[in-house]
This record gives C-alpha cells, structure tokens and sequence, in this order.
C-alpha cells in the first residue's frame, strides 16, 4: 500500500539518488501510489516537504533496522537527513 495513504499503489521509490543501488539493497524503498509519486501536485517529486519526510522516515528505520549510527548512514550514503 503507498506509504502517504492506503490505496493500491503503482511505484516503488527508492531513495538517496545516485546512492539508488546501494537503498535497494538496504531495501530503503517504499511504495507510492500515483497521486503521491509524480502525478499530483502533492507527489514526493513536486512536493519537497513530503520528499523530506520520507528520506528523514527512512534513515531512522535504517539506523533502528541496522541498529547503527548516525555517522554509519553518513559514511555509507555521505548524507543525512536528521
Ligand atoms: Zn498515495
């Protein structure tokens, strides 16, 4: 179900850009429907607010999943979003 709101969805996003590969394997995805991926004026790819919500949701799962620290994401993704 898309993660803004429960509906069916239709994408998977995944984050931290040019780090794509390395968030797939980390399985730092999450699905989206339509509305919120890119066909609505309120899709993460319009929306900074949502986009930035999403990534800081995401790194805290990474940390709590991984059980790791804040410099763990830095060194592996060189960005943070807390
Ligand atoms: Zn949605």
């Amino acid at each position: 179900m898309c993660v803004v709101q429960a509906k069916t969805f239709t994408y998977m996003r995944c984050f931290f850009g040019r780090n794509r590969q390395k968030s797939i394997e980390d399985g730092c995805c999450v699905y989206l429907c339509g509305k919120h991926h890119n066909q609505s004026n309120e899709a993460v790819h319009f929306n900074k607010e949502l986009d930035k919500e999403l990534k800081i949701k995401m790194e805290l799962k990474w940390l709590e999943y991984y059980n790791k620290e804040i410099e763990d994401f830095i060194k592996r993704y060189h960005r943070n979003y807390l």
